[in-house]
């Protein structure tokens, strides 16, 4: 897993060619290797980073260039990590060792990377088409609120998604048309089916209690890392069919993840990994998992019912998609 870990480490600096002038030095720690927060600045010098000190136990690191401002701020002991703003829940905590703050090189290499030079990404493929997935269907109504279901909500979420993406040329192909009972296995198919795709699948939440509220997005957890929020597990070491593009997973989200944030204000959630969700797994495509708020939380309930609401969400997800496209196919 080290070794694997390592050459793709090797592959992107060689896919960065000229501009990746430093090499990382990495340690372990805890059967992890981790690289110094402080060697940031000098292999991303494009970016002209200046660090801070940690202050409350954030470390920000601030680039001010002429086409546009980025800010990361890590947090000691903490796996959740702000990159302009987007709450990302990172595999590992930042740790603090021998005087040095360290990033796994699972997050550096599967998250950071990708973020910061997306037109590196190795696998990226054209996107001609987007395979568009609303969650559940026909017998499997999904979470219920007063309001409605979860499978007319996606649904509907995912046609204006497709109205605005059809408008502009994109191919779409959507997983379910209407309100037919769908399996997991039909919805991999389909997807992999199709060439040079990406796939969102379309999602809203619930909890018992009501009280949780904001918009999530999964991606599938890199070989090496667990699902969100629980310790590593044997089978988090098996890489699946959607590991093939775990670099673009992961800009899949952070383009429509970061759009739908910024454009509705909602609570960030954050994009997490999750190692366990069969469309994440078996999608050969970039692939994410999109929950667009809790149906179980009063206001945000109100929120999903509103057919406005709605269509900012699509016109967010549809600008998510043309971010990501024009950021990886830029070479
Ligand atoms: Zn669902």
């Amino acid at each position: 897993m080290h070794r694997f870990s390592s050459l793709l480490v090797l592959v992107l600096m060689l896919v960065g060619g000229t501009r990746a002038s430093a090499e990382w030095n990495t340690v372990y720690h805890m059967n992890q290797r981790y690289v110094s927060l402080s060697q940031i600045p000098q292999y991303y010098r494009e970016y002209a980073f200046t660090r801070s000190q940690p202050t409350g136990n954030v470390i920000r690191f601030t680039s001010n260039m002429s086409h546009g401002k980025t800010i990361m701020d890590f947090q000691l002991g903490s796996p959740n990590v702000y990159m302009n703003g987007v709450k990302f829940n990172f595999s590992f905590p930042i740790v603090y060792k021998d005087g040095r703050y360290l990033v796994s090189q699972i997050d550096l290499v599967k998250l950071i990377n990708p973020i910061l030079r997306p037109s590196y990404i190795d696998q990226s493929a054209r996107v001609r088409t987007v395979v568009l997935d609303p969650g559940h269907g026909g017998r499997d109504p999904g979470t219920v609120n007063n309001y409605g279901y979860e499978k007319d909500f996606a649904l509907k979420l995912a046609q204006k998604v497709r109205a605005k993406l059809e408008q502009v040329g994109f191919h779409v192909v959507m997983t379910r048309y209407g309100d037919q009972s769908l399996e997991l296995e039909d919805r991999v198919r389909i997807a992999n089916r199709t060439q040079d795709a990406i796939f969102v699948s379309l999602h809203f939440n619930s909890v018992s209690g009501g009280g949780a509220e904001g918009i999530e997005t999964f991606t599938l957890s890199p070989p090496g890392s667990a699902t969100f929020g629980r310790a590593l597990r044997t089978s988090d070491l098996t890489v699946r069919a959607g590991n093939a593009k775990d670099t673009s997973n992961i800009a899949l989200a952070t383009a429509i993840h970061g759009r739908v944030i910024s454009r509705l204000g909602a609570k960030d959630r954050g994009i997490k990994r999750h190692s366990e969700l069969y469309v994440l797994r078996g999608i050969k495509h970039p692939t994410i998992l999109f929950e667009g708020g809790f149906m179980s939380h009063p206001g945000e309930a109100l929120k999903i019912k509103s057919d406005t609401y709605l269509d900012q969400m699509a016109h967010a997800i549809y600008e998510g998609i043309v971010v990501y496209k024009t950021a990886t196919e830029r070479r």
